[in-house]
């Protein structure tokens, strides 16, 4: 039976990717060797990781003046690696969730760091707003989605101070002015790829101004200077990013992904709403287009595991929601066709006739 892949991530991927991996597993760029078994310095992997560079830039309209890089250690290194190479005294943070929050406990390690707003008494239903960012802050960092609580700040925040933030859960899905950021992350195991890497981008005037010496590996400098290559990295991983990257260039770029991603939230909110059984988690404003959280109604509560259980018996796959929310959460990234939300919107609908 199709499985219909909503896990939170690692999740799903194009067919094209699998595809291309699975044959670069085999024999990579006609080496006659498997891309698990070639040196990160052959001339094929350098073409490959500077090919996914470059395709970053392209897609997300990168200005001159940034790099980016692909880093081992997951968006939660970067927690750490923003902090290490940007904040000198003081740094902004908005508390809109458990990754948010994450990362503010690594900064505080690193300097004063003020929470300009949490939404945790509510448990991050929806995204703080009308909150002040001062100017004597070395920079403002957000989380643009909050995998976990299924919500999103979709506007650049508007802030004069620099801007950092974590991307993970819905980097690629919309168009993005990266002019108005000093650093951009995401864990590829959302958007982009296999878990093992991160992609960073970041704006290279915002380096250099912390008093700190920095250790060579969270220098961010480190690895601009070495185009990603100072020591070995994540080879697979990248190889399956850049298939990922190719496959958002074929379908039309960006903004063509972010419009389907629209129409496939819209199906899925709309039948939350309407079906006697659910409710969302978020409040309808801050919903977010990439993890859409929801419970059963009060009256019907007791068949949270009977509708887990039908939707698993129709081929539906990691609908069930983080431990800290409860319900469901069906994680709709990029790489996931509409027809598998209509399924589960189709499973939905007959769950809620049987009773
Ligand atoms: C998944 C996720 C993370 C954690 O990523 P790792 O690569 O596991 O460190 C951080 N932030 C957000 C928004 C996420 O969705």
């Amino acid at each position: 039976m199709k499985k219909h892949n909503f896990y939170a991530g690692p999740s799903i991927l194009s067919d094209y990717t699998i595809r291309n991996t699975v044959a670069a597993v085999a024999n990579f760029a006609d080496t006659g060797l498997s891309i698990m078994e070639v040196s990160h310095r052959s001339k094929e992997f350098l073409a490959v990781s500077s090919e996914a560079r470059e395709l970053v830039k392209e897609l997300l309209n990168v200005p001159d003046g940034y790099e980016v890089i692909f880093l081992g250690g997951g968006a939660s290194l970067q927690f750490c690696m923003v902090p290490f190479n940007l904040l000198n005294k003081k740094a902004a943070y908005l508390d809109s969730g458990t990754w948010a929050a994450n990362a503010i406990k690594e900064a505080k390690f690193f300097g004063e760091v003020d929470i300009v707003a949490s939404s945790k008494e509510a448990n991050y239903t929806y995204i703080p707003k009308n909150y002040t960012v001062t100017d004597d802050v070395d920079y403002f960092h957000f989380t643009s989605n909050n995998t976990i609580f299924g919500t999103q700040l979709r506007q650049d925040p508007d802030v004069k101070a620099r801007l950092a933030s974590d991307m993970s859960s819905d980097i690629f899905s919309r168009p993005l002015d990266v002019s108005k950021y000093d650093v951009i992350y995401a864990g590829a195991q959302k958007n982009l790829g296999p878990s093992g890497v991160a992609l960073i981008i970041v704006r290279k005037d915002a380096l250099g101004h912390v008093d700190r010496p920095i250790p060579t590996m969270l220098d961010y400098n480190t690895h601009i200077r070495k185009e990603s290559m100072f020591n070995t990295p994540p080879v697979l991983p990248v190889f399956a990013a850049l298939q990922t990257l190719k496959w958002y260039k074929k379908e039309g770029g960006v903004a063509k992904i972010a419009k389907r991603n629209e129409e496939k939230a819209t199906l899925l909110y709309d039948e939350i709403d309407r079906n006697k059984l659910f409710r969302g988690t978020a409040i309808p404003e801050d919903r977010s287009l990439m993890n859409v959280c929801f419970v059963m109604t009060d009256e019907y509560k007791d068949l949270e595991e009977d509708f887990n259980k039908f939707a698993s018996a129709a081929g539906m796959v990691g609908i069930k929601g983080h431990r800290s929310v409860g319900g469901f959460r069906a994680s709709i990234y990029n790489a996931m066709p509409k027809s598998s939300v209509e399924a589960l919107v189709e499973v939905m609908k007959e769950f809620e006739k049987q009773h």
